[in-house]
């Protein structure tokens, strides 16, 4: 069997699909540890990667029950600074201590309500980097950024300054979300020919940023509303490379049937 150079490429830049859960502020120990134990077997033959970020107080239970099965463990949020006097607050390495295997930077939640900047977004993401914990950077535009036109204008911004400093190198297991903050939660979702027009505008910038090898090889997932019924047609665009699901994570049957219809024919899909 002899392959040509461009299928080789082809192959090398294949990128892995990844679905995440986000938890949000939802779930105790108990909760977690019965949620992990009931959807480890349904998945384990699926394709994707799936990962879950769970509330801080959840880590260490949820990364024990993952244990031998598909499911990989993160947080949702960190303080960028190694240590010191900031009560209240969670560091890069506590995480990894728990057992969380990757983090959420800049969710439009935590630039909303609790005013992070993508200066202290790129402190995070740098921070991360430097104990190996996988970053997952979270851009998109307002329903106001939308309406001026200044979609773009917005997550070129997010990803230009929350990735300043850095290398292709050091960013090699990044991960980027684009999640249209008008999308989140609202039951609003883009369409699936917008969530590929802005991915394709995502992979642009990481390009120029840095080279087109690098920005072939990140995964870029889509949140904003994922369901069972769009979950599909979604994860079908050549620039979609996975989901990230809130509201529909929190509950068995909703996110495994957002993974098993990713991953179905049409005929097939569970509704
Ligand atoms: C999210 O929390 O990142 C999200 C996309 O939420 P939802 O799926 O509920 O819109």
């Amino acid at each position: 069997v002899s392959f040509t150079i461009l299928e080789c490429k082809e192959f090398f830049m294949l990128r892995p699909k990844i679905i995440t859960g986000n938890w949000k502020m939802y779930k105790t120990i108990e909760q977690t540890a019965d949620f992990i134990k009931a959807i480890a077997p349904l998945v384990a033959d699926n394709p994707f990667e799936i990962f879950l970020a769970v509330p801080f107080t959840a880590i260490q239970t949820a990364a024990q029950a993952a244990e031998g099965t598909k499911l990989v463990i993160g947080a949702q949020n960190m303080n960028d600074a190694t240590e010191g006097a900031f009560t209240g607050e969670i560091a890069a390495n506590m995480l990894k201590d728990a057992g969380a295997e990757f983090v959420l930077l800049g969710h439009s939640e935590r630039r909303r309500y609790f005013h992070e900047d993508d200066a202290l977004i790129n402190l995070k993401i740098k921070r991360a980097l430097s104990i190996d914990l996988r970053p997952v950077l979270c851009v998109g535009e307002t329903l106001a950024e939308r309406e001026d036109d200044k979609t773009q204008e917005a997550v070129k911004r997010q990803i230009t300054q929350g990735l300043a400093d850095l290398s292709a190198r050091e960013l090699k297991n990044l991960i980027l979300a684009y999640e249209p903050v008008w999308a989140i939660g609202s039951g609003l979702y883009a369409t699936p020919e917008e969530a590929e027009e802005m991915h394709q505008f995502c992979r642009q910038v990481l390009s120029e940023l840095f080279d087109p090898d690098f920005a072939s090889t990140i995964p870029i997932q889509y949140g904003g509303s994922v369901n069972a019924l769009n979950a599909k047609v979604l994860m079908e665009q050549a620039d979609v490379d996975g989901l990230l699901v809130g509201g529909a994570s929190l509950s068995l049957e909703s996110f495994s049937h957002i993974i098993h219809n990713s991953e179905s024919t049409p005929d097939e899909g569970i509704l």
